[in-house]
């Protein structure tokens, strides 16, 4: 399955719902699961970290529709094969990855 496809799966089973929340809601979910994620990798539980992993890409997936962003286009549009900063594979940026 491309990103594509996935994006427009989750538009046809809740794009009647995402479209009534609107991008300021349906970006506070995304955010909500992002925390969610956050958690899951603290534990053990391979699970609920799946679970977490599928929320957030899901919820991704439902901004871009309420603001008619193409997921995959955009995506591809800025990592092409290559770090969009250095334009380098691997990555040699030093600065921005550290925690
Ligand atoms: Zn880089």
């Amino acid at each position: 399955m491309h990103i594509r496809e996935f994006q427009d799966m989750m538009r046809q089973i809740y794009f009647h719902h995402d479209s009534k929340r609107g991008a300021k809601g349906t970006c506070l979910w995304l955010v909500e699961e992002v925390e969610e994620l956050g958690e899951a990798i603290k534990g053990k539980d391979k699970k609920a970290l799946e679970n977490e992993f599928a929320d957030v890409l899901a919820w991704l997936a439902s901004l871009a529709n309420v603001v008619d962003v193409n997921l995959e286009e955009a995506a591809m549009a800025k990592y092409n094969q290559i770090c969009p900063r250095c334009k380098q594979v691997p990555c040699k940026c030093t600065r921005n990855f550290q925690p």
